[in-house]
């Protein structure tokens, strides 16, 4: 089969991959596409990533085969499959930190979304495969499982009803945490230094801001307190910085990014002085994924806008740039 393969150094090309097999309890999957996610993106440039390896966890796929003993799904059903399962059994799983199970690190769908079939092993299967509903585009689909992690980071910020929230970096995650955050009762402020990603992000009807623009709004709904909670999507620590200056005095600073620096520019004095909350999520878990399944398959939140680019698998680099510089939200990658 054909399969977009990471060979090293940032280099992606269509290449031959072995296609796999499936045994008991799996699900083989023909893919239909797969959404490109900025976390494919930081391991194909990173220097350290092992390769050869095939990317992409965003997928949808229609079941062309099914194992024996597999249940509630069935050849020629449309599903999305989660890429990391937990054990659901664990301390970690037990405690709500399902993403930090071990067992969570070690699954995977194989290869991986970047190609024209995936076998999905059991816990995948049992866990966290959905099958679609016919009303549900594929590209909308396939965002079940960015809106997981997304609904996770939403829920642990503990924004609520009368907040001002603010999402930094509006690229497609920045989008949805706007979304998001709205419908907790928070007034939401989305603010993006790219004067281009704040256009876009307008054009979808979103609170879009430039950061001085932000200030003056953020200053004006909390009547000078500042944000109860900031977000952080991307700009790694200066934005972290800034979110400092931006959240109130006992707020709370959420970051959801990766990224260079390694620091927090922020004073012990002022943390604790001015009682400041700084969490993290990384993934989602299986709960996390169904509320967002949800979310899609009732057309609670808006998508579709949200991609920008359609792409075939050989072009999958072209797509990777197209997003690194900022001029496409999201690319789906199709075989
Ligand atoms: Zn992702
Ligand atoms: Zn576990």
């Amino acid at each position: 089969m054909k399969a977009a393969v990471f060979r090293g150094n940032g280099r992606i090309a269509a290449e031959d991959w072995p296609r796999p097999t499936i045994g008991a309890g799996e699900l083989l999957l023909r893919l239909r596409g797969c959404g490109l996610c900025g976390s494919d993106i930081a391991k194909i440039v990173a220097p350290d990533t092992k390769a050869p390896a095939v990317f992409g966890h965003e997928l949808v796929g229609d079941v062309i085969e099914a194992g024996a003993g597999v249940q509630g799904i069935a050849r020629g059903d449309r599903v999305v499959a989660a890429h990391h399962v937990p054990c659901g059994e664990c301390h970690y799983c037990r405690r709500g930190s399902e993403s930090m199970c071990r067992a969570f690190k070690e699954s995977h769908l194989d290869p991986g979304g970047f190609a024209e079939f995936v076998r999905v092993p059991t816990t995948n299967v049992a866990h966290a495969t959905f099958r679609l509903p016919e009303h549900v585009s594929d590209e909308a689909a396939s965002f079940v499982e960015p809106l997981g992690c997304c609904v996770r980071a939403t829920r642990r910020t503990g924004a609520r009803a009368g907040d001002t929230a603010v999402v930094v970096g509006l690229g497609s995650i920045g989008c949805l945490f706007v979304q998001l955050l709205a419908r907790t009762g928070a007034t939401v402020v989305g603010m993006d230094a790219s004067p281009g990603r704040v256009e876009i992000a307008r054009g979808l009807g979103l609170p879009a801001m430039s950061m001085s623009e932000a200030n003056t709004a953020i200053a004006r709904l909390s009547g000078g307190r500042g944000a109860d909670v900031v977000l952080i999507t991307g700009g790694a620590a200066s934005a972290l910085g800034w979110a400092v200056t931006a959240v109130r005095d006992g707020g709370s600073i959420h970051y959801f990014a990766g990224g260079p620096g390694d620091a927090l520019p922020v004073a012990l004095e002022t943390l604790y002085h001015r009682e400041l909350t700084i969490t993290a999520t990384y993934s989602s878990s299986p709960a996390d994924l169904s509320e967002a399944f949800c979310l899609v398959t009732t057309g609670a939140v808006t998508l579709e806008p949200l991609y920008t680019h359609r792409l075939p698998l050989d072009r999958l680099d072209e797509g990777v740039d197209l997003m690194r510089t900022g001029r496409a939200l999201k690319v789906y990658v199709t075989p």
